[in-house]
């Protein structure tokens, strides 16, 4: 009986303490909630390891059942409250953190080390496995987090209008799959017998009632009203797993910044490869270069902002056009350039059709603006990038000085040559 009321005791001092920070956050910050919760994992797997007392049911340790249940509580408060975006923070960090310690232990190992005056002696070896323990605990922890979440999220269909069951639900289940976890290793690491599952079992679920009930009255008395939106499950997995940053990266690698187009860099490294790869499978590859026409006056009159507006349209327009982002780049300030697998009358047609979205489509057409082009293709003179984009940049410079508003590409390949005629610019 008493040990029941002591862990009460200790359940109610640990989530008053906790969710104290936590409610104070706005003012100290949410880094205070997170060192605390920190800070207790030690003593939560020293004590989880050797530190156990009897109730009717089973052995019970305050580690697991205080101290672990109440940390998984407290990240589903930080998800509730916050976000997943907030959560996986403190949870990567015990994570790695473990790690850590698990390094240091390593090197702390290889000392000397000298006895203390009254004869002590670190006990090296149960930190070491305790490390372990701590490691496979937060690897738990992480699957424990990461399932909690989506479980409340799943039964918010169900229950949205019924808190205190909800949360049970998910602390619940979450916790049972956590005591099969951590006893297995308990039990091989430090030879728990089977009373400490039972008994760790009974008492979690004890632990899930009583969170519970403290998290609905804190939710209800302290935390403001608001009823957050509910999310997919898929993105709130994302999130937690770092997935969406990891994503966000690679889709920025090898771009600009101001119009989301593949950069040069990437323009001389795909190109290389597509005009190589085009030779040795005998298929057609051509080239445009396109540039906007008197592009500097529309930044004069109507300034770089506006500049920038109108590349971005312009972009939007020739990936349009074109199909396909992959294959349009931004090589400099208003030229772009694009890949086509086509033989070079269709790759001029595409480029005439580029010239007339510029002037009609929604994007670009109230800019008035207009574009010049190049047209280039691989073929028996022209075997390497360079050799296309030198042919594509002359045919440019062509249509530039006789009057823009026009694609050029080899001579006698004009494909309806008379409804394209440029009218001058
Ligand atoms: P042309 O018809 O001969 O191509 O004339 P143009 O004015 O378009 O040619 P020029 O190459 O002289 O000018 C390009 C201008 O593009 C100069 C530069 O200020 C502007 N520019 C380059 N990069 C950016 C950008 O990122 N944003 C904006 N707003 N302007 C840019
Ligand atoms: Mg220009
Ligand atoms: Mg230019």
């Amino acid at each position: 009986m008493l040990n029941a009321v002591l862990l009460l005791a200790e359940a109610v001092l640990y989530f008053g303490a906790m969710v104290t920070l936590f409610s104070f956050r706005s003012r100290i910050g949410l880094g205070v909630f997170v060192c605390a919760l920190g800070v207790m994992h030690f003593l939560e797997t020293y004590l989880a390891s050797v530190f156990y007392v009897a109730l009717p049911f089973g052995l019970v340790s305050p580690g697991s059942a205080v101290m672990f249940s109440g940390k998984l509580v407290m990240l589903l408060l930080l998800y509730m409250k916050e976000d997943a975006a907030t959560v996986r923070q403190p949870i990567y960090g015990l994570l790695l953190g473990n790690a850590v310690m698990i390094g240091l232990v390593l090197i702390l190992r290889l000392h000397a080390i000298s006895p203390l005056p009254d004869g002590k002696m670190p006990d090296i070896g149960f930190i070491d496995e305790m490390g372990w323990l701590m490691v496979w605990g937060t690897s738990l922890l992480f699957v424990d987090a990461v399932l909690i979440i989506l479980l409340y999220e799943k039964l918010g269909a169900h229950l949205r209008h019924m808190p205190f069951t909800r949360i049970l639900a998910s602390v619940a289940c979450v916790l049972t799959f956590d005591q099969a976890g951590f006893f297995t290793a308990l039990h091989f690491v430090a030879g728990a017998p089977i009373e400490v599952f039972f008994g760790g079992w009974f008492a979690k679920m004890a632990a899930a009632l009583v969170y519970s009930g403290m998290l609905v009255a804190y939710l209800r008395w302290v935390e403001d009203h608001e009823i957050a939106l509910p999310r997919g499950l898929s993105d709130i997995f994302d999130t937690l797993t770092y997935r969406e940053r990891y994503e966000a990266l690679v889709k920025h690698v090898g771009r600009d910044g101001l119009t989301g187009l593949l950069h040069r860099g990437s323009f001389d490294a795909d190109g290389e490869a597509a005009v190589a790869a085009g030779i040795r499978t005998a298929k057609p590859l051509s080239l445009l270069i396109v540039d906007v026409d008197h592009f500097k006056s529309i930044n004069d009159r109507f300034g770089h902002a506006e500049g920038d507006k109108v590349l971005k349209s312009v972009a939007a327009v020739l990936i349009e056009t074109v199909g396909s982002e992959k294959q349009v780049f931004r090589i400099g300030g208003e030229e772009f350039a694009i890949l086509c697998p086509q033989p070079h009358a269709l790759a001029r047609l595409l480029g005439e059709g580029i010239r007339n979205a510029i002037k009609t489509s929604a994007h670009t057409s109230r800019f008035n603006i207009t574009v010049s082009a190049g047209v280039s293709t691989v073929g028996e003179t022209t075997r390497c990038l360079a050799d296309i984009f030198a042919l594509a940049d002359q045919r440019l410079y062509k249509a530039k000085s006789s009057g823009r508003d026009r694609v050029i590409g080899e001579p006698g390949s004009e494909v309806g040559a008379r409804e394209a005629a440029p009218k001058t610019a």
